[in-house]
């Protein structure tokens, strides 16, 4: 089988953007330079790795954001690592023969092959709630996942069952960890989430043969240990107390910030504020839109109503009350605001019901 360098010699790529790929990737997993040439060695020399890549209970958005990763090889890099014999949204093939071309990878990588799950598992009525192929998404992951060296759950569908999980919960969604319970999973939430962060976890695999160091909930650490909020560019107005507070105000004009109209940025543990979308060209909040933080467990039922702020921020970062700070500059009643804030928490005491935040596993 030929190697990744190979592969992007084939495909045009210079020798050049293929060390400068080498070097991104060694900076996003937070290495050292020394780094560097073990990473472009590995993907010289090492055949490519074999991947099946599942579509469970979800919208689509996670492959959507893979696909328009706009590097020249990040997405090409993802979509040549994965066996397109098997991708339901992208591959050409269907039905039986879609079915045989996936247990034919299986079985000629048994052990070897990296299992990617977009998309929760459903409990509810036997899971008849998402049935692939004939067999019910439950059946299909854990027959998938018995041969796979890895899962990586790609994003918050299959981090933290996501919208659907959310109160009710009509299909019992559950995250993918609930069913698979004897193989490594790396969790890489976010709706959807940065297609860096599944490159640089299968980068780091092929490369060390391991996977990348991991926080308490089972994140890859290089992506997932800071929150939006500590790398905001927003973040010298938060610690000035200017805020916004209507989407039209001068404050949003002179691009403050925006805890007040709804922000989750403290509370939300991801990359958007340092690795950026599309290439590094913004990211939600930069762009003008309070960040959901929905790469959090039960993030849709803790953030909403989405345009309302927390109720505190946890851990006091600031030392001082954002409301209050607002409020003395308007000269106006706090009425509001406690409404906002007794509203957040009683949407957060729904899904939370143990009093835990949104850093904590609750799954
Ligand atoms: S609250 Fe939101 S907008 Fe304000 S600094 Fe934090 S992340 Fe940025
Ligand atoms: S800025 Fe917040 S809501 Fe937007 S993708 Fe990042 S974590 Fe999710």
């Amino acid at each position: 089988m030929e190697s990744y360098y190979h592969w992007a010699v084939q495909k045009g790529i210079t020798r050049r953007d293929f060390l400068k790929f080498c070097t991104m990737m060694a900076g996003m997993l937070g290495l050292e330079a020394t780094a560097i040439p073990r990473i472009a060695n590995a993907l010289e020399t090492k055949p490519r790795l074999p991947v099946i890549y599942l579509n469970l209970q979800e919208c689509t958005c996670c492959c959507e954001s893979l696909i328009r990763s706009s590097h020249p090889l990040f997405s090409d890099f993802i979509l040549n690592m994965i066996s397109l014999d098997y991708m339901e949204t992208l591959q050409a093939a269907a039905g039986e023969q879609a079915e045989a071309a996936r247990k034919k990878v299986m079985n000629e990588h048994y052990g070897n092959y990296v299992l990617v799950v977009e998309g929760s598992a459903t409990l509810g009525e036997g899971g008849i709630y998402c049935t692939i192929g004939g067999v019910t998404a439950n059946e299909l992951l854990q027959e998938c996942a018995a041969g796979a060296a890895a899962v990586i759950a790609y994003g918050s569908c299959a981090t933290n069952a996501c919208i659907q999980g959310a109160h009710p919960n009509p299909t019992q969604a559950v995250p993918i960890r609930r069913i698979v319970k004897d193989k490594p999973v790396i969790d890489v939430p976010g709706c959807p989430p940065i297609a860096e962060v599944i490159t640089g976890t299968i980068v780091h695999y092929i490369t060390f043969g391991t996977i990348p160091e991991l926080t308490s909930l089972g994140r890859p650490k290089a992506f997932y240990s800071k929150r939006v909020h500590d790398g905001c560019t927003r973040r010298a107005f938060f610690d000035a107390g200017q805020f916004v507070e209507q989407f039209d105000d001068e404050g949003a004009k002179k691009g403050w910030c925006l805890y007040k109209v709804g922000c989750k940025g403290p509370v939300a543990y991801n990359a958007c504020a340092v690795t950026e979308w599309n290439d590094g060209v913004s990211f939600p909040v930069k762009s003008g839109h309070p960040c959901m933080a929905c790469s959090e467990n039960n993030w849709y039922d803790s953030s909403t109503p989405f345009y309302t702020h927390l109720a505190e921020i946890p851990n006091d970062v600031i030392g001082k009350n954002p409301d209050q700070i607002g409020l003395a500059a308007l000269g106006i009643a706090g009425a509001g605001v406690i409404v906002h804030g007794a509203v957040t928490s009683a949407v957060r005491g729904r899904s939370n019901k143990d009093g835990s935040d949104s850093e904590k596993d609750t799954r």
